[in-house]
């Protein structure tokens, strides 16, 4: 079982494919898309994790790659400064999957990564900044 997130870059003669479909149907991957973007000029940018067999996984990047997307694998995407956090717990409020979640019984805030889905909902209700965001190999624009 692999879980990676991945950006991937449409060509404008692509972008009205239904590559998603293909994702699921053909190799059997589960898509949680992020973000979407969509430019004037039709290029088209979408941000998603994708979670399946690893064989299946790699067929799928085999796939793509032959009808002309590039993709990116994100690495780290939110990171939690813990030495900035200061426990107040308003990003557990708002984290809509418990990536974010306090621990008992010390009531000190904890971050999941792995249930993160990259909302970036934290990083605007955190009042210390202790969310960042980091999207390394992202910068293809
Ligand atoms: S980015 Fe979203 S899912 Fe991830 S920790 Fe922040 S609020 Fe939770
Ligand atoms: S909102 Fe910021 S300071 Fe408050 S618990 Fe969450 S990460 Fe820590």
């Amino acid at each position: 079982m692999i879980k990676q997130k991945i950006v991937l870059r449409f060509p404008p003669h692509i972008v009205e494919q239904p590559t998603i479909y293909h994702l699921i149907k053909d190799f059997d991957l589960m898509v949680n898309i992020l973000r979407a973007d969509i430019n004037p000029k039709k290029e088209g940018r979408l941000m998603m994790e994708l979670s399946g067999s690893e064989a299946n996984y790699q067929r799928a990047v085999e796939w793509l790659n032959e009808q002309g997307l590039q993709i990116l694998n994100l690495e780290q995407q939110i990171i939690w400064r813990s030495d900035l956090c200061t426990h107040c717990g308003a990003c557990t409020v708002i984290c809509p999957t418990e990536a974010l979640m306090f621990e008992r019984p010390e009531m000190k805030v904890h971050f999941a990564e792995e249930k993160c889905i990259v909302c970036e909902l934290c990083l605007r209700a955190c009042p210390a900044r202790a969310m960042e965001t980091l999207v390394e190999n992202a910068n293809f624009q």
